[in-house]
């Protein structure tokens, strides 16, 4: 199925992929990473953009090495990228060793029972590399520091795992002045004593940020390269990669007095005009977005001018105030995120991450690529 083949008058939502701000992105973060090779993270569906035209389009800038999640992600990452390094986040998944070496994906091992098994499998004749992941203070995945003290007493570990790269991942880099940042750094450096020799990676997109001393070798930026901010409380100096806009599909008036959507949830204080636009929570659009007589929510961007939602979000249907924004019209395209409407403000409004808003975006909208290699999703 390919919502891409769907004329965008059928949808009332549609999602335009800038790759050209994408392969941006990718350069822009590269040239703040110096002398360490720039990866990407590209799990999620490419933080739901799209994996296939993303992996093109930033093999296309420069890049090649991707991280994903899953091995099954990997397998569209080769058919996109043939020439790719390829690590799979989640690692070894059980039994699933020999479809990795088929298609030349890099586990990253994150636990003794997974260095087992991939050590057979290499015993067997297989070539294929894989990381050590291990944990600095995260409590996710990885081999503690005890665990690989014991493992490095090994001298033929590189040659057994056929280990290509060490790595970490930091718990709050979009947080600068955490103190885990520093105990992180200082553990992984500890680390790099223990199973020199390798080339080594720490630094999500926040990680970047945190300077020189963060980015060993390879850096892995996920959010920043999709245009979300990476650092708290800085301007995002990313550019938006996906815009959401939503159609039009009739403008209202009500009075003082009523109110507006399920639950009655908000009441209008003056007489306003309301457009209803066709996108809800089952286009991933978080209903926490949405508004109340106690809370403002998240606004769209019509004709020029800024447009609050008034009341909760349905499931297909947001209605927005127009009473300042002249000639708002069915059939108008309001923006709900994009150049206009930053991607962080919305998911403040919904109390999330920019990160969710973008990996719930779901199949429901005409997608449109731009500015890249690649004209279709798959
Ligand atoms: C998702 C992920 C990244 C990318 O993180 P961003 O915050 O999106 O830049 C990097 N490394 C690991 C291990 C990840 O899980």
């Amino acid at each position: 199925m390919s919502s891409g083949m769907m004329p965008a008058s059928m949808a009332a939502g549609r999602l335009t992929i800038d790759l050209g701000a994408l392969a941006a992105n990718w350069q822009d973060l590269a040239a703040r990473a110096g002398g360490a090779a720039t990866a990407a993270a590209v799990k999620g569906d490419a933080y739901g953009i799209g994996i296939g035209p993303a992996a093109r389009a930033l093999a296309e800038a420069g890049c090649h090495t991707f991280f994903v999640a899953l091995p099954e992600e990997g397998l569209r990452v080769r058919d996109a990228v043939s020439d790719a390094a390829i690590y799979v986040l989640g690692g070894l998944i059980p039994d699933a060793g020999e479809a990795y070496v088929a298609a030349d994906l890099r586990p990253v091992l994150n636990s003794r029972p997974e260095l087992e098994e991939w050590a057979a499998i290499r015993r067997r004749g297989a070539r294929t590399s894989a990381a050590l992941h291990v944990d600095t203070g995260m409590n996710r995945l990885g081999l503690t520091l005890g665990e690989l003290r014991k493992l490095a007493e090994r001298r033929d570990l590189h040659e057994a795992l056929g280990l290509s790269l060490v790595m970490s991942h930091l718990a709050c880099a979009d947080t600068p002045d955490h103190p885990l940042n520093r105990k992180q750094l200082a553990a992984f450096r500890a680390v790099r004593t223990l199973i020199p020799d390798l080339p080594a990676s720490l630094a999500n997109s926040a990680g970047i940020f945190l300077g020189q001393e963060y980015h060993f070798d390879v850096v892995r930026p996920g959010i920043a390269l999709y245009g979300g901010r990476p650092v708290n409380g800085i301007a995002n100096p990313m550019r938006p990669v996906a815009t959401l806009e939503a159609l039009v599909l009739q403008v209202r008036e009500a009075k003082a007095g009523e109110t507006i959507g399920y639950g009655a949830g908000e009441t209008l204080r003056r007489p306003s005009r309301i457009a209803i636009v066709g996108v809800g929570y089952a286009d991933g659009y978080q209903r926490r977005a949405g508004a109340s007589d106690r809370r403002m929510g998240a606004s769209g961007f019509v004709r020029g001018a800024s447009a609050p939602i008034l009341g909760r979000v349905s499931m297909d249907l947001i209605a927005l105030d127009v009473t300042e924004v002249s000639g708002v019209e069915r059939g108008d395209w309001v923006e709900l995120f994009g150049p206009n409407v930053a991607i962080d403000d919305v998911a403040a409004h919904a109390d999330t991450i920019s990160y969710e808003l973008l990996t719930a975006l779901g199949p429901r909208y005409s997608r449109t690529y731009v500015g890249g290699p690649v004209q279709s999703r798959d």
